[in-house]
């Protein structure tokens, strides 16, 4: 893969490649991104809407009923452990954090809910630490362009670009790759036609 070409070609395809979750703060963030495990963006942000009006900061949502969080949040998939998970969490980061969001992975892996995908996209969005989160699209679209293999893991995954493509790109590329993922070259129907990298695409079933 050459990867000037691959960054370039990123750039103009999605010059504005963002995260679409909504959020105001690291705290928001953090919540948002342990609610979207297996949900859309578009569906965790509906359900935040209200749930970050009835719940301002960690300490109000630490005193958060169970029952009140199922109600703001059961449209999205596994609502009842992820209410359970963002309380939780929300009493850790008072009692041990001050109500704050910490800025180290392994305080930021230890709580509720919290894997390393996650810490990855806090740790780069809020705070700017550079660090490439490996989701659905950054997975599928590594695999199929050859900057990772088929069964490599999600570590394997994030470790190779972490070594293929510059540091300094990491946070916009990571948001144009899954912009390519969730717009271009969809997990079905990938759309081969229009596709920029069909002659390097090492995807056995591409099609034009
Ligand atoms: Fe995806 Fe098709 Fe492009 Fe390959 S050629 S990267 S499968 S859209």
């Amino acid at each position: 893969m050459n990867i000037p070409f691959f960054l370039e070609t990123l750039d103009k395809m999605f010059p504005d490649a963002k995260a679409e979750l909504d959020y105001t703060n690291p705290f928001e963030l953090l919540i948002a991104v342990v609610l979207s495990a297996q949900t859309t963006d578009k569906a965790v942000n509906k359900v935040t809407k209200t749930l970050f009006e009835a719940y301002k900061n960690p300490y109000e949502l630490s005193l958060a009923t169970q029952e009140n969080v199922e109600s703001h949040i059961k449209t999205i998939g596994l609502y009842r452990n992820k209410a359970k998970n963002i309380i939780e969490l929300s009493k850790q980061l008072v009692e041990k954090h001050a109500s704050m969001v910490p800025r180290e992975r392994s305080a930021l892996e230890a709580l509720p809910g919290v894997g390393r995908k996650t810490a990855n996209v806090v740790l780069s969005n809020a705070f700017g630490v550079p660090a490439l989160a490996v989701d659905t699209h950054v997975s599928r679209i590594s695999v199929r362009l050859g900057l990772a293999k088929k069964n490599d893991t999600v570590l394997e995954i994030e470790k190779k670009l972490n070594r293929k493509l510059p540091r300094h790109a990491w946070l916009k590329v990571h948001h144009q790759m899954i912009f390519f993922g969730r717009y271009h070259c969809l997990a079905k129907n990938p759309k081969c036609n229009t596709c920029p990298f069909f002659n390097i695409c090492k995807y056995e079933n591409k099609a034009r």
